[in-house]
């Protein structure tokens, strides 16, 4: 991360490290904070919430998943940013829980840029309509984007994807009249070229974490 900072002329304070520990035991958390990261990632709210309360209490978590409304609640208690946020009706649901927590709930929205069937996410035009409501939700602090890039074995392929990420986040914020600084892009596969395109988050597990271990998938 650092040369891929250094590369792209970027500060390495500028990029944080989200550490996706998704189907890793609490273990490896434990060992990841030993080693200094402080940001994780899970996709599931039933094996985060068995995994949170085991690991150090000094770990941050992100939520980094495609979250059913019916487990707003859940998210808002064991989450601090909701990064998968994608539709008007779940952010309404994440409002009506936050409020009930009296809390506040910080999210990213993320959004389908490429337009795959197989992806969650908001179409860019769609997100442009949807920004004055979902903006005047009290409870929904929003934070910046998010994007799941295509698969493909050519990085460079992906690198379009990212830089209309950064285009549509600066639209966003003129329509705002308030800056949203996180950009959340890059995968262990794609880091570098999100990196040089303005991420401000990268959200890593194999390259950290090596292969994942089959999936627990109780709860699908
Ligand atoms: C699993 C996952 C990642 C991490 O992918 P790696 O290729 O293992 O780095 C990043 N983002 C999301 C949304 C994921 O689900």
């Amino acid at each position: 991360m650092t040369r891929a900072c250094e590369a792209s002329g970027r500060s390495p304070e500028d990029v944080t490290l989200l550490a996706v520990s998704k189907n890793h035991p609490a273990e490896t958390v434990t060992e990841a904070v030993q080693l200094g990261v402080e940001l994780f990632g899970e996709n599931r709210i039933q094996e985060a919430k068995a995994k949170i309360p085991a690991s150090p209490s000094s770990a941050r978590w992100h939520f980094i998943g495609h979250l059913q409304s019916n487990k707003a609640r859940e998210a808002v208690a064991w989450f601090e940013m909701i990064e998968g946020l994608d539709s008007l009706a779940l952010a309404q649901e994440l409002q009506k829980q936050a409020d009930k927590a009296s809390k506040r709930i910080r999210v990213l929205a993320e959004v389908n840029v490429a337009g795959e069937s197989s992806k969650f996410g908001w179409n860019p035009e769609r997100l442009l309509t949807e920004l004055a409501p979902l903006n005047a939700l009290g409870r929904i602090e929003l934070c910046g984007l998010m994007t799941v890039a295509p698969y493909s074995t050519d990085p460079e392929r992906v690198r379009p994807v990212f830089r209309r990420l950064r285009e549509l986040r600066d639209r966003c914020a003129d329509i705002l009249g308030a800056p949203l600084p996180v950009l959340s892009m890059g995968m262990s596969g794609d880091l570098e070229i999100a990196i040089e395109e303005g991420a401000t988050l990268v959200r890593v597990g194999t390259a950290l974490f090596g292969p994942r271990p089959r999936p627990v998938r109780e709860d699908v």
